[in-house]
Order: C-alpha cells, then sequence, then structure tokens
C-alpha cells in the first residue's frame, strides 16, 4: 500500500517562465535542476520544501513547442497547495500584485483558499494547513508563509466504471494503494492518507475527455515506504490486470508505472534514496544533475538546453 502522494509532474512551455513563477512567486526552492531521464534534451524541474521531501514535490518537462492540455475526463483537474494557517492573505496581496488572477473562495469541502493559475493555465488552489516548515538559503518568500506541501489533487475520472456509487479509481486507490475513503460530495469523492494527502475525485459523465499538453499533469506518483513493498504491489496490479512499467531507477527514487482505470498515469515511487543523495543541503538544486547514462554527454546536453536566470530573493516577475 501506498502512505500519500509523493511528487506530481507537469508539462509545461517557457523554461524560464516556469522556474520565475514556481520559485521566484510562489517561493518554492528549486531542489534539483536535471533532464527528463528519458529525453535529455529536455529540463527535468523539481520544485519543493527546504529538502524536497515526499509530498512537497511539484516537478515540471519543459517542452516550449508543444500545444496547451485541455482539462477535461482522464486528466487531474487541479492541484492543491499547503501554506502554514494565517498566511493566505498574504497570498492575496502577492498573487494579485503580481498580476496573478485569483478568486479567494471555499472548495468544493468547505476549506477557505486561493485559487488561480500557472503562467501554463494550470490550476493551482493554495489551502490553509498545517505549520510553516523548514527555512533554506535563498528563500524568495519568507518562511512563515512558504508553501509546506503538494499532495491534492483533483481527478477527473472517466465514467464508465461506476460500482457501488464508487469510481474505478476510488476503488483502486483503497483496495490496491490502501487510501481511505473520507467524504462524498455530490459527483466528488475525498480520499485521503494519515501524511495529509488528498485526491478528490469527480465523477463527470458529460464532462469531454481531456488531453496532455502544457499546464496539464504528466503523473501523479504516490510514496511506497520500501523497494520490497513495490515490488509485491507491482505484482498484486498485474495480478490484477494492470499492465505496469515494470521497475524503474529514478536515481533519487525507484518507481513503477501504470495507467489507472480512469486514464491518469499513475507512479508508485521510494522515499529512499532522495534528494540529497547527490548534493548537500546548501548546494540542493544549484547545478545541473545527469544521470550516470548522460554523464559522457554533458557538454553537448548543457549547449542545447537553454540558459536559465536564477530569480533572486524578493524578484518575482
Ligand atoms: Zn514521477
Amino acid at each position: 500500500m501506498t502512505h500519500g502522494i509523493h511528487h506530481i509532474t507537469m508539462i509545461c512551455g517557457d523554461a524560464q517562465e516556469n522556474l520565475d513563477f514556481y520559485v521566484g512567486l510562489l517561493g518554492m526552492r528549486l531542489v534539483k535542476l536535471t533532464v527528463n531521464f528519458d529525453d535529455p534534451t529536455a529540463y527535468h524541474f523539481y520544485y519543493g520544501d527546504a529538502t524536497g521531501s515526499p509530498g512537497s514535490a511539484l516537478t515540471f518537462f519543459p517542452y516550449p513547442d508543444g500545444r496547451s492540455a485541455l482539462i477535461g475526463n482522464a486528466m487531474v483537474s487541479e492541484l492543491g497547495l499547503s501554506v502554514p494557517v494565517g498566511s493566505l492573505a498574504y497570498w492575496q496581496d502577492r498573487l494579485a500584485s503580481a498580476g496573478v488572477q485569483i478568486l479567494f473562495e471555499q472548495d468544493r469541502f468547505g476549506a477557505d483558499s486561493i485559487a488561480f493559475s500557472d503562467r501554463d493555465g494550470l490550476p493551482l488552489r493554495l489551502i490553509e494547513s498545517g505549520e510553516p516548515g523548514q527555512a533554506w538559503p535563498e528563500m524568495t518568500v519568507p518562511v512563515e508563509y512558504a508553501i509546506t506541501k503538494s499532495q491534492r489533487a483533483t481527478i477527473m475520472a472517466g465514467t464508465s466504471h461506476v460500482r457501488g456509487g464508487e469510481t474505478a479509481t476510488g476503488q483502486l486507490m483503497k483496495d490496491m494503494l490502501g487510501w481511505e475513503s473520507i467524504q462524498t460530495n455530490g459527483n466528488v469523492s475525498r480520499y485521503g492518507t494519515p501524511d495529509g494527502s488528498i485526491l478528490d475525485i469527480i465523477n463527470e459523465p458529460n464532462q469531454a475527455w481531456g488531453r496532455g499538453g502544457h499546464g496539464g499533469v504528466h503523473h501523479i506518483a504516490f510514496r511506497i515506504d520500501s523497494h520490497e513493498h513495490q515490488i509485491e504491489l507491482m505484482h498484486r496490479l498485474e495480478a490484477k490486470g494492470h499492465r505496469t512499467s515494470g521497475e524503474v531507477d529514478r536515481t533519487y527514487f525507484r518507481s513503477i508505472y501504470f495507467r489507472e482505470p480512469g486514464g491518469v498515469l499513475f507512479e508508485v515511487a521510494t522515499d529512499e534514496p532522495g534528494m540529497m543523495i547527490d548534493e548537500t543541503f546548501e548546494s540542493l538544486g544549484r547545478s545541473l544533475r545527469l544521470p550516470p547514462q548522460y554523464e559522457g554527454r554533458r557538454d553537448l546536453i548543457e549547449r542545447a538546453l537553454p540558459k536559465l536566470v536564477r530569480p533572486e530573493a524578493g524578484a518575482a516577475r
């Protein structure tokens, strides 16, 4: 079984614009600067808390030439980011003064929140939850307001497999991934884990199918506590007819991938070894990290990637 969201990965357009938004404006830490392990012509940005802990990370593949995502069935329709209790007023001011259109409203289950989108149109929501996290060098937002977790997501499940009022996605979350059903409101069912992760599943028969692209979620990764349990889960999934990728080494975690019945790509990732396997706390994200198979081509890879300007503290654009 899994115990929460590990990271969520998106496609974006312009790399610099994405870095300016998530580091410069949202104040997340760039904890790892690397390339798409399946395509080293593209960056892979990992944003997170001070140490890039599981449950804090949003990651992006910038592909400037792609098209925009369409939110619809078989897509993630929104991500939720946790900010410390009492910090929404700060964010309202900060986002509004940066020219971001915001909506101060309650989420589907009555929590105060700020809804807005990133530069590629990815729908985001800030929700107050818990205490401030740990500070790090060169923070662009004071630690008492900084985003702590990125472990809420909303999925628009396909509708063809509802049984006993529950989507096939919801059944998978409970039966295979070990999540609890928390609450249902109309056509939205909420599932969660004790670490505070939340997945809302929308069952909307008349919703058109979505498609991936800029501003779209590529996959959601769930935490698993050991490699042994990961292999066990892979065998259980395969025994139930889910085709998996088999084991994949992502340097910072080990992964398996499969498509859930509603159409969203899921990953199950280990907490270990984590972001600090190849960098210290101080130096996280400061230099381009390449997996061993690409190290020999570092010069070529670096020349082909767009140059980046680091957002400075307080320099939100
Ligand atoms: Zn992933």
